[in-house]
C-alpha cells in the first residue's frame, strides 16, 4: 500500500469507526459488534503506525468514549478517566509483558481481574459520604449522574470511614435483569436493548432517577483516581482497602506472580464465564505495585501498567465448543 492509498484507507476507517463511537458511546445503540470494532480499530493502528504522518489528534484511536450528553450537568475529571490497552492472544500478552518489565527494569507481579461489561463511573466521597457520581464521558469531562447512581444499593451513601477519595468502576446490569427488562420492553412493543452493556447505559444516563430505580442495577469498584492520603503500595492492596470501606469490589481477581499465571488464568474464563450472572468481554491486567504504575506512567489514551486481554466474540467460543464436541 503506498502513502495515498493508506491515507484514504485511514480516512475512510475515522469515519466509520466515529460513526460507531456516536451509536455505542452517545446513543447506547451500536450497529456493528465489538469484534468488529476493535479489527477495524487494530486496523486504523497499524496503518498509522506504519504511516505516521497520517494520524492526527482527533484520530479515534487517540480518543477515549464519546462525547457527554448536554441533557447533564458536566463533571471534568481532575484526573482523567482513561481506555485500556487491548490483547488478542497470548503472543500480544507476552509483548505487554515485555514493554512492562523493560519500562521498570524490575519483575513485576500483576494483578488480573475480570472485565466487567458495563458503564465506567466515578464516585466521589468526601468525609466518607457520596456527594458526586458521574459517567466516564471523553474521559476530561463526564455526565453528572449522581441521582440515578443513589438507586444503586451496592453504592454505600457513607463508607465506613471517614475517607476523601475518588474511586472508579463499572456500573451494569446483571444478565437476569437485563433478559427481564427486555421481555418487558417486547411486550410493550418497545424496542430491546442490545445487551446488558447498552441497557445499563441507558438506565443510567435517564433523567429520571425513577427509570434507574427500577433496572436492578449493581457495580463492581476497581479501581482509585484520587486518594487523600492513600493507604496503599498497591492494587492488590488498594482493592483489599476499598472492601473495608464497604465498597463492592469484584471477588474473582487474582494476583499472578509472571505472564504464564496471567495467561492461565485468562483461559481459565474463556469459557467459565458464561457461569456468571454478570457480563464480562475479558480480563484486565493490571502491574500491581503503585510505583512500578508510575514509572510506566500514561499513552493519551492508556495507561502502560494495564491491557485488556479482549475474548473472542460469543459466537467464535460457541463454535469452538461445538467443534470440541463432535470430535
Ligand atoms: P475498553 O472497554 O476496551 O476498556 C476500558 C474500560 O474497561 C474502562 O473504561 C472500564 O470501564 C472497563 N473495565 C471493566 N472492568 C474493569 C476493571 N476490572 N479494571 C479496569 N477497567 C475495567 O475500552 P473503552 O474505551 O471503554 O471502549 C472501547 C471498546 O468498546 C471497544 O474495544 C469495543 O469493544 C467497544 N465499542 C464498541 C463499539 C461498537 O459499535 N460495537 C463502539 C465503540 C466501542
Amino acid at each position: 500500500m503506498n502513502g495515498s492509498e493508506a491515507k484514504e484507507r485511514i480516512d475512510a476507517l475515522k469515519q466509520e469507526l466515529e460513526q460507531y463511537n456516536y451509536e455505542y458511546h452517545t446513543l447506547d445503540q451500536p450497529s456493528v459488534s465489538d469484534y468488529e470494532y476493535d479489527k477495524k480499530m487494530r486496523e486504523l493502528i497499524d496503518l498509522e503506525e506504519e504511516f505516521p504522518e497520517h494520524q492526527t489528534p482527533d484520530s479515534p484511536s487517540q480518543r477515549v468514549g464519546g462525547a457527554p450528553l448536554e441533557a447533564f450537568e458536566k463533571v471534568q475529571h481532575i484526573i482523567p478517566m482513561l481506555s485500556l490497552g487491548n490483547a488478542f492472544d497470548d503472543q500480544e500478552l507476552r509483548d505487554f509483558d515485555r514493554r512492562v518489565r523493560n519500562g521498570t527494569n524490575e519483575d513485576v507481579n500483576y494483578v488480573c481481574e475480570l472485565k466487567i461489561d458495563g458503564l465506567a463511573v466515578s464516585l466521589r466521597y468526601e468525609d466518607g459520604l457520596f456527594v458526586r457520581g458521574a459517567t466516564r464521558g471523553d474521559g476530561t469531562t463526564g455526565e453528572d449522574i449522581t441521582k440515578n447512581l443513589k438507586t444503586i444499593r451496592n453504592i454505600p451513601l457513607r463508607l465506613k470511614k471517614p475517607e476523601t477519595l475518588e474511586v472508579r468502576g463499572e456500573a451494569y446490569m446483571p444478565k437476569r435483569s437485563f433478559m427481564a427488562l427486555n421481555e418487558a420492553r417486547e411486550a410493550n412493543e418497545d424496542e430491546p436493548f442490545a445487551n446488558p452493556r447498552n441497557a445499563a447505559a441507558g438506565s443510567l444516563r435517564q433523567l429520571d432517577p425513577k427509570i434507574a430505580a427500577k433496572r436492578n442495577l449493581d457495580i463492581f469498584l476497581y479501581g482509585v483516581g484520587q486518594w487523600e492520603d492513600d493507604p496503599a503500595d498497591s492494587h492488590s492492596e488498594r482493592l483489599e482497602k476499598l472492601k473495608e470501606l464497604g465498597l463492592k469490589t469484584n471477588p474473582e481477581w487474582k494476583k499472578c506472580n509472571n505472564i504464564d499465571e496471567v495467561i492461565d488464568y485468562v483461559h481459565s474464563w474463556v469459557e467459565r464465564r458464561a457461569d456468571l450472572d454478570y457480563e464480562i468481554d475479558g480480563i484486565v491486567i493490571k502491574v500491581d505495585r503503585l510505583d512500578q504504575q508510575e514509572t510506566l506512567g500514561f499513552t493519551a489514551k492508556s495507561p502502560r501498567w494495564a491491557t485488556a486481554y479482549k475474548f473472542p466474540a460469543e459466537e467464535a467460543v460457541t463454535h469452538l465448543r461445538d467443534i470440541e464436541l463432535s470430535v
